[in-house]
């Protein structure tokens, strides 16, 4: 063991560990598994190098109850404690309680658990073979052309009586076929089978605070990001949050129904902080270690939730690869959204994107490449957005083409291209090129990004709005004065032609395809559901909007012009054409990326007027125009004008 500090005395009956820096903590050269089953005997094992004392606890109940049986854990010299408890313990749970300075730290279930009892404060011994659904071990994930991603909250996607879904708000209603709006419009995973999404990024599922567990009958609501245990399921998407293997079970056949439909999972991973310092496991395990402090010994708030997770000391950085592995071994996770992604240092998201990639070389990751305040490591090791460059693999959302759509994060109420405010262009057309460099741009005039800040498109998620702020529709409700609900529609359409015509990877809100909305309610992270639930009558309401955005996922998914995947590709195809202020106008040329049409020309128009706009003569097809796509035509063009109809998209093609 390196670095023990001189200083090791006797207190009382403990012995006292303490070390110059985190850096000499003693590490464990295994992996981080704290409960290992078997019939005749568990085996536990927590790292608290720092700890006096380390008792496990067995309970009958995951909740409640005195303690059957205190077992005092044994110190090995890599900084972790043991005990193995002979019998079998199936169905049990677990404890663990550390004690540092003299004083108990206070009941935990570590801060790995695979499984836990009610709310997550005890772990669950069990034997996670039995929590597979049948024939899972032949789930594969699907291959896809393309990546569209699709972010959804279980409550919302299923909780409204309309949506026909039986299994509201858990897990399996994403199992459930057949699903139907009183008028007859597929709901649930059928209806996401007919849109054509690649990847459904569920918001955090992983086990969090805030929904109280035992109350399933209550209406509660959370988004999650109050994370407690990391590695566990969250127990009221469960149908019984008391088991421990329904979560488990249920979660695995959430994804198994995805795989099975011709779709992938991703998860919304909240790493960068956890609900609380003084409750948190990984306080109560080894204090201090996992958080940042400021200089002055206060505690570091990169997060905006009252703390900051440390990715850069080594057991952290290990804990966040082994979870993300964990993840997807155990439950075949197919991606990870990185929650403020932008507290994490570089050298971490480049060592899980590498270990993720040995195991799933498909494996998506991409994250907000921001923070809430200045996390305390310098900005050049942070996995910030102006760093993504820096992470082949590894995509950050682009607030560069959400707010020249939509208008600034800062004000609800200010507009943008959308509603027809010129100066936007540049930053539109910036997204559209996936963020990388490209010879056609003046950086000088992008809204935030001085520099571009990919290497390859594909490390751009664009979009325009997402579970945070407004959602789409409100957004423009509150932003362009007069709006008739058909010239909502069309600059909803518009707003995502952009995003799916840009070369980055597009992604969208849930409900935003049947016209969601939130009744203005900015920040709804635990609004009622009266606020957040999707209405699904929506769809029978707008069968138009459902097909707008169904085709230009079609269109991509069948045109590799619109997803190139190298920057060299998109700098030799990808041009901008000249265009009156508020049109944004490019051709994608040459057959680009294979394509099997020629040239393809996107003009978008965010004026309330018809934009007249010159391109290359030719004859073309025309594809999309006033507010409809159809991929089989919509007529054609011949000549060097089109134009565009007032706030819409038209796209064209030659062959
Ligand atoms: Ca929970």
């Amino acid at each position: 063991m390196t670095g023990l500090f001189a200083f090791t005395s006797f207190l009382g009956f403990a012995q006292k560990y303490e070390f110059a820096s985190f850096a000499d903590y003693p590490t464990p050269a295994g992996d981080l598994t704290e409960m290992t089953y078997s019939p005749g005997q568990t085996d536990f094992q927590l790292w608290a190098p720092t700890a006096e004392k380390v008792e496990l606890r067995l309970y009958k109940a995951g909740m409640g109850g005195k303690a059957t049986k205190t077992v005092g854990m044994k110190r090995a010299s890599d900084g972790t404690w043991h005990a193995t408890v002979k019998g079998n313990l199936d169905g049990q749970f677990y404890t663990f309680n550390v004690r540092k300075d003299g004083k108990w730290l206070g009941e935990c279930p570590g801060i790995n658990a695979h499984a836990v009892g009610v709310n997550g404060h005890r772990g669950a011994i069990i034997d996670l073979d039995t929590t597979d659904p049948a024939g899972w071990a032949n789930d594969k994930a699907p291959r896809r052309n393309d990546i569209v991603i699709y972010e959804m909250h279980h409550r919302d996607f299923s909780i409204a009586d309309c949506s026909g879904i039986e299994q509201k708000g858990k897990f399996v209603a994403l199992t459930e076929r057949g699903t139907r709006t009183p008028g007859g419009s597929a709901t649930g995973i059928d209806h996401l089978r007919d849109l054509g999404v690649t990847h459904v990024h569920i918001l955090p599922s992983y086990d969090y605070f805030t929904v109280d567990e035992t109350r399933p009958d209550v209406p509660q609501y959370n988004w999650g990001y109050d994370p407690l245990n990391y590695n566990v399921p969250e127990g009221s998407y469960s149908t019984n949050a008391a088991d421990p293997k329904a979560r488990i079970r249920e979660f695995k056949q959430m994804v198994q129904a995805l795989h099975q439909n011709g779709m992938k999972l991703v998860l919304d991973v909240v790493y960068n902080h956890t609900m609380d310092i003084e409750g948190s496991n990984f306080h109560r395990t080894v204090p201090g270690y996992f958080f940042r402090q400021r200089s002055d010994g206060s505690w570091a708030n990169g997060s905006g939730c009252g703390n900051e997770t440390a990715s850069d000391h080594e057991m952290m950085r290990r804990y966040m690869v082994e979870s993300v592995k964990y993840w997807m071994t155990e439950y075949h996770v197919d991606g990870f959204r990185f929650d403020l992604m932008g507290i994490h240092d570089i050298e971490t998201m480049n060592l899980i994107r590498q270990e993720a990639q040995k195991l799933n070389p498909d494996v998506l990751i991409y994250g907000e490449g921001w923070a809430a305040e200045a996390p305390q490591l310098p900005n050049d090791e942070l996995a910030m957005k102006a760093n993504v460059y820096r992470m082949p693999g590894i995509a950050a959302f682009s607030d560069d083409i959400r707010d020249a759509l939509r208008g600034p994060f800062s004000d609800d109420h200010k507009t943008a291209f959308l509603g027809g405010l010129p100066g936007n262009e540049e930053s539109l057309k910036f997204g559209i090129a996936g963020a990388i460099a490209h010879p056609q741009i003046d950086m000088t005039r992008v809204n935030y990004s001085k520099e571009p800040w990919t290497a390859q498109p594909h490390q751009m998620i664009s979009y325009v709005s997402c579970h945070d702020d407004m959602c789409l529709t409100d957004r423009l409700r509150a932003s362009v004065p007069n709006l008739s609900e058909t010239d909502l529609i069309r600059l909803d359409l518009l707003a995502q032609t952009a995003v799916f015509t840009s070369q980055g990877i597009p992604f969208i809100q849930a409900g935003e395809e049947v016209l969601r909305d939130k009744k203005g309610v900015h920040n709804s992270y635990n609004s009622p559901d009266s606020i957040n639930a999707i209405d699904w009558t929506r769809k029978d309401a707008h069968p138009e909007v459902f097909d707008y955005y169904r085709g230009l996922i079609q269109l991509r998914n069948e045109h590799p012009a619109f997803r190139m995947l190298d920057a060299d590709l998109v700098r030799q195809h990808l041009e901008f054409l000249p265009a009156p202020d508020c049109v944004v106008a490019f051709r994608l040329k040459d057959h680009a990326a294979g394509d099997q049409w020629q040239d393809i020309i996107v003009v978008l128009n965010g004026n309330n007027a018809t934009a007249e706009t010159f391109i290359p003569g030719g004859h073309y097809e025309i594809v999309a125009q006033d507010a409809r796509i159809d991929l089989n035509g919509l007529g054609s063009l011949t000549g060097n004008v089109v134009n565009v109809a007032p706030r819409s998209a038209t796209i064209l093609y030659s062959k």
